[in-house]
């Protein structure tokens, strides 16, 4: 049990962000997010094809999958 109210240490501060596991092929290095948006603006266009995001369009049901695969091209729920 560690402390509550303690300072996260800079381990934990990490750079990059975390990112879910792909079912298919058991890493997380092709995975990204999938961001749901009305407008599709230009900055992000620009992150997907720097394949940072992929765009899932404006509309989100419950089960829409947040995150994506580019290497099996599947999208899963995390
Ligand atoms: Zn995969």
């Amino acid at each position: 049990m560690g402390d509550p109210f303690a300072i996260p240490s800079r381990k934990q501060m990490r750079r990059t962000p975390f990112r879910p596991r792909c079912k298919n092929c058991r890493t997380n290095k092709r995975v990204i997010p999938i961001r749901y948006s009305h407008e599709i603006t230009e900055s992000l266009l620009e992150k997907e094809r720097n394949g940072e995001l992929k765009i899932g369009g404006s509309s989100r049901s419950v089960d829409a999958p947040n995150w994506f695969c580019t290497r099996c091209e599947t999208g899963f729920q995390r």
